[in-house]
């Protein structure tokens, strides 16, 4: 997309020429319809379970519902309202680190030691889906330069992810290696999959392969795009790879040091 400005120049109130000035926005241009887009998915996703919780609460409140069936529909407010919750505490978290880019708290960490908290603090979503959570984790016990909180949000949500788009009884996989450039982090599942034309953008802000299917299981389509921030500020790597109905994996590298 191009700009063109024109200006005459003068000189004693004759017109001598023209100067044109060309402007490439095809950049600026690209970024504006991505804000724009941004904002209408946040308008829709935040007003999706309001719509919800107001219809129940206006049933609850004009009509004679029994104990059952109030219960039910308190829970699904409770439900939409936790989903609200977690979206607002993502596009926080993305909009803190859109305008802090160096807001990184660097510590040495050991990096396994993280992934072990994350795979504790899921292991109940993990057993009662009967998963099978294998950890392959290295014995180096070198230490990465990272800020602590957010990779193990980072791994946090690549985990959960295996663990929500695996069917009951599935294997889940978690590897750490580590060699001269860093640590590497793996996550493989035996899940649903990913076909192979969404793979491109599924680290984009709000895409979803299957927008129901996100929202059942409670997804805000932020967590990817969280993770691809988070690798990215550390100056690390992240791929995934997936074939549909046989799994997908994850592979997170980071550098001992982003500074390195
Ligand atoms: P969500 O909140 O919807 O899970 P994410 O950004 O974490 O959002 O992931 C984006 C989409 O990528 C998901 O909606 C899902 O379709 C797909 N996806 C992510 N991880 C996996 C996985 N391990 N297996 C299959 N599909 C996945």
């Amino acid at each position: 997309v191009l700009m063109i400005n024109a200006a005459s120049v003068k000189i004693n109130n004759q017109v001598e020429g023209y100067v044109y000035v060309m402007h490439d926005i095809t950049e600026q241009h690209k970024l504006d319809q991505m804000r724009k887009e941004f904002v209408a998915n946040v308008s829709h996703e935040l007003r999706t379970p309001l719509a919800t919780i107001k219809s129940y609460v206006e049933t609850l409140l004009y009509n004679d519902v029994d104990t059952e069936y109030s219960k039910k529909f308190l829970r699904i407010i409770e439900t939409e309202t936790d989903r609200m919750t977690r979206l607002v505490k993502d596009l926080l978290l993305l909009s803190k680190m859109d305008s802090e880019e160096n807001s990184l708290k660097l510590e040495p960490c050991d990096f396994n030691e993280i992934v072990k908290n994350v795979v504790n603090s899921l292991s109940i979503e993990a057993t009662k889906k009967g998963h099978n959570v294998i950890l392959n984790l290295s014995e180096t016990l070198q230490k990465v330069n990272v800020d602590k909180d957010k990779v193990e949000q980072m791994a946090m949500n690549i985990i959960n992810n295996a663990i929500k788009y695996t069917p009951e009884g599935g294997v889940i996989e978690i590897s750490t290696a580590y060699d001269e450039e860093g640590v590497t982090f793996t996550v493989k599942d035996n899940g649903i999959g990913i076909p192979k034309e969404d793979l491109p953008r599924i680290f984009e802000r709000f895409y979803r392969v299957d927008k129901a299917r996100s929202r059942e299981l409670g997804g805000t389509g932020l967590g990817l795009s969280i993770v691809k921030q988070i690798v990215e500020l550390h100056k690390g790597k992240v791929k995934i790879e997936s074939e549909l109905g046989k799994g997908t994996v994850v592979t997170v590298q980071l550098p001992y040091s982003k500074n390195s």
